[in-house]
């Protein structure tokens, strides 16, 4: 399917930011943006770089009463050398339609979607920062547009992808984040929406962040929602526990998301030789190894920062520090090397890296 170009006037474009260090995450946004629709019996059609605009949706769309959207997030980085790459953006794709399945929404094909971030980089490439650490930030997004009050799957759909540079997540360095055990919330269950990169999932964290925020955390440990013993996420991101030379993670049960950096960073540990082990760890576990000092490190994994060091968890009122709240070596290892491998500087030796021909 071609996609048609409809430039903003370079008259009207707007100034790139000056300032690339202190960009706030996800408030600056792109001259153009992609738009493509779909219908029922017609399928997907009219696909479209368009300027950065407002969309027109009915005010029974479907998407606002019952929350069928889905979508994706990944970057675009600048080697010294002016290139312009992506990160395995074929897992970004895959998920996508992953989502898409588990929402009963409608699939785009993966050649497709590759193609459509290419056309949109094309366009808007100059927006793609200059200093090693920052990024342009890409959002592709799937939204039910029919207007109809009734709950079952929508018939017509809009995807759309908006893109924006973002500063390096850590200009001074690494800063181990302080997390808060919610108990007595959850965010997703075994058979429900977690494993989707869905709008649900967000909505459902927001109350128990909050709480954690009034009592000075910067994320929330999410518990198993069935028994609240088992560790699931961290925040947005996913999660890592060293517990002597062993890396640890939560098995893909249902409710955890598929990081594609939580994926990267078991190939790579995997690779220097770590035994990374996908099980079940309790809380109880976490908080033990964290007394005794077996627990090593704990970081969480997601594209925004790559890696999180926790450097304290507060568990039913009582504070526990992880390795004396110092950052490990093994997050900081895998820091380097995943954003080595992005920016050009180590050799990518799993072929993780998507160069564009723009
Ligand atoms: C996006 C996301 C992650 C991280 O996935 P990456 O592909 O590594 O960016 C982890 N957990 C949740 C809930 C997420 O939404």
């Amino acid at each position: 399917m071609d996609i048609s170009v409809h430039a903003l006037d370079p008259a009207k474009r707007h100034p790139k930011p000056k300032d690339e260090k202190n960009l706030v995450f996800g408030r600056v946004f792109s001259d153009h943006m992609l738009m493509m629709d779909f219908a029922k019996g017609k399928g997907w059609h009219n696909g479209r770089i368009v300027p950065y605009q407002l969309l027109e949706v009915a005010p029974a769309a479907m998407v606002l009463h019952y929350g069928q959207g889905i979508f994706e997030g990944l970057k675009a980085y600048r080697w010294p050398n002016g290139k312009i790459c992506l990160f395995r953006p074929d897992q970004n794709w895959e998920r996508f339609n992953r989502s898409a399945h588990r929402m009963c929404m409608p699939e785009i094909d993966t050649a497709f979607q590759m193609l459509a971030v290419e056309q949109l980089l094309k366009l808007d490439k100059d927006w793609v920062p200059h200093s090693v650490g920052s990024s342009l930030y890409i959002r592709p997004t799937m939204i039910a547009t029919e207007p109809h009050l009734g709950v079952r799957p929508a018939d017509d759909y809009l995807y759309f992808i908006i893109t924006g540079p973002v500063a390096a997540y850590y200009a001074e360095g690494f800063n181990p984040v302080k997390i808060y055990v919610a108990e007595e919330y959850v965010r997703t269950v075994r058979g429900g929406l977690g494993e989707a990169k869905t709008m649900a999932n967000y909505a459902s964290s927001l109350y128990a962040a909050e709480i954690a925020k009034k009592k000075g955390f910067t994320q929330v440990l999410w518990l198993d929602a069935v028994e609240r013993r088992y560790v699931d996420e961290v925040g947005t991101s996913n999660i890592f526990f060293r517990i002597g030379e062993e890396l640890i993670t939560p098995p893909l049960s249902g409710s955890i998301l598929p990081g594609v950096t939580r994926n990267s960073v078991m190939d790579l540990a995997m690779h220097w030789g770590i035994k990374v082990t996908e099980r079940q760890i309790s809380i109880d576990e976490v908080i033990e190894t964290a007394k005794s000092g077996e627990m090593k490190e704990i970081f969480a994994t997601g594209t925004a920062a790559v890696i999180s060091p926790v450097g304290e968890i507060s568990y039913r009122d009582r504070m526990h520090r992880i390795a004396d709240g110092k950052v490990g070596e093994w997050a900081r290892n895998l820091y380097d090397e995943i954003l080595g491998i992005q920016y050009g500087e180590r050799e990518d030796i799993f072929g993780w890296v998507k160069h564009l021909d723009i």
